[in-house]
């Protein structure tokens, strides 16, 4: 207790770089052992600068660098869930007369918008943009 008092610890930015460093290290055997050892060496090499990087952010005791570092690793993180879950959003359609077969057409029930969602997805719940009403569909 100590030991950690005024350090922060483990954070976010912390587990992934130990996560990323350990499956390096699964990885790595694959090279060492079909002799790619260029490969090897330059894994190993980024196992070992991501391992460094872990204590030194694990035993620093300048918490609001850190706690930045953290930060800014969340945003990138939301920002990358964010334009993947983009892929399925339901979008507006102007234009019904270009109709894309990629897509399914819905009307909102509640606002009359047109919207569109990417075809074969199932049965999902879209939730119009505009009114943020909720209706079950067949993609
Ligand atoms: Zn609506």
């Amino acid at each position: 207790m100590q030991f950690m008092f005024g350090r922060r610890g483990n954070d976010e930015l912390n587990v992934c770089l130990i996560i990323v460093a350990l499956v390096l290290g699964f990885v790595i055997i694959f090279f060492r052992v079909f002799g790619l050892y260029l490969v090897y060496r330059i894994i190993y090499s980024v196992q070992l600068v991501l391992i460094i990087l872990f204590f030194v952010r694990f035993l620093s005791k300048n918490i609001l660098q850190r706690q930045k570092e953290n930060d800014a690793f969340l945003r990138f993180i939301a920002k990358f869930k964010k334009n993947k879950k983009d892929d399925f959003n339901t979008v507006y359609t102007n234009d019904p007369t270009k109709k894309n077969k990629n897509y399914k057409y819905f009307k909102c029930p509640n606002c009359s918008v047109k919207l569109r969602v990417p075809k074969g997805k199932g049965k999902i719940t879209i939730t119009c943009p505009k009114c943020r009403t909720s209706f079950k569909g067949k993609s």
